[in-house]
């Protein structure tokens, strides 16, 4: 069984909810191709045996007028298959004090059962005292944070708040909000790793593939550029799957980490329970 933490649902059912959504997802989060219908992406996870899968909202008010998609968007496509999806909201520290009253409404009405935050599409510091007053609210809901870390390719967007660690410090002030760094910080991967072997609360996850095919990149980023021997003696309890889709295709990232050449435990954690630790407890 497969956790998938790292999905965007940008899918044709989200764009008839908002128009603007798939003009939104070009311009802003860079990515052209259509939008397939949910049943894809359903299938998809079927396939890859994938049991739970976590929708990501995007808030980018702020900066870019718009959300890609929504909190009320994710609660929607939530609630068509609520055995298999849990979402995530995502408010806009630019936002100031909306953003904290948005939060508690997404968590306490709409459902969703964790944040996701973009420091390059949503443009704010991580450090800054609105970000920080973020925390402390996302501390108090006791839900999980994912946070963008690591590259973003289009030139639209800054990566200066993109470095995992600035976490270090975020991680030492909110010791029981739970931190998934995305992508493992890639490329800056020894921070993102070093600040989630210091935290009890920091966790890493894999999605996307920048550097190849999703087999080519899981065995680059876990057995080389990390060598296999520090995955599977200090990491094993800190990485989570993701894969990233539409820009993934989930079986495939699936199947990339499992012919990874760890140990089997290893790869079951990273598959399943250590979201599971994450979400649940
Ligand atoms: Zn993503």
């Amino acid at each position: 069984m497969t956790i998938d933490i790292h999905i965007h649902p940008l899918v044709k059912e989200a764009c008839e909810m908002e128009p603007r959504l798939f003009e939104w997802q070009r311009e802003i989060y860079g990515l052209t191709t259509s939008p397939q219908p949910l049943d894809t992406l359903v299938s998809q996870l079927e396939e890859a045996e994938v049991k739970k899968a976590i929708l990501l909202a995007l808030d980018c008010r702020s900066r870019w007028g718009c959300c890609i998609p929504s909190n009320n968007i994710v609660a929607k496509i939530v609630a068509k298959e609520p055995d298999l999806f849990i979402g995530f909201a995502s408010v806009d520290p630019g936002l100031g004090e909306k953003a904290i009253d948005e939060l508690k409404y997404a968590i306490k009405n709409l459902g969703l059962q964790g944040v996701k935050l973009n420091p390059a599409l949503q443009d704010f510091d991580p450090l800054s005292p609105s970000a920080e007053r973020l925390y402390a609210e996302i501390e108090r809901l006791e839900v999980p944070l994912l946070v963008h870390t690591g590259l973003v390719w289009s030139r639209k967007h800054r990566i200066k708040y993109c470095n995992p660690l600035v976490w270090d410090e975020i991680a030492y002030n909110h010791p029981t909000m739970k931190i998934i760094l995305a992508h493992c910080g890639w490329p800056w991967v020894w921070d993102a790793v070093a600040v989630a072997l210091r935290h009890e609360n920091v966790y890493l996850d894999i999605s996307n593939t920048f550097t190849g095919t999703p087999r080519e990149h899981l065995r680059h980023l876990l057995t080389e550029l990390i060598p296999s021997r520090v995955t599977e003696r200090f990491l094993g309890e800190k990485i989570l799957f993701g894969s990233d889709y539409p820009r993934i295709e989930v079986p495939k990232m699936v199947d990339a980490a499992k012919s990874l050449s760890i140990d089997a435990d290893v790869i079951r954690r990273i598959l399943h329970f250590n979201a599971l630790e994450v979400l649940f407890k």
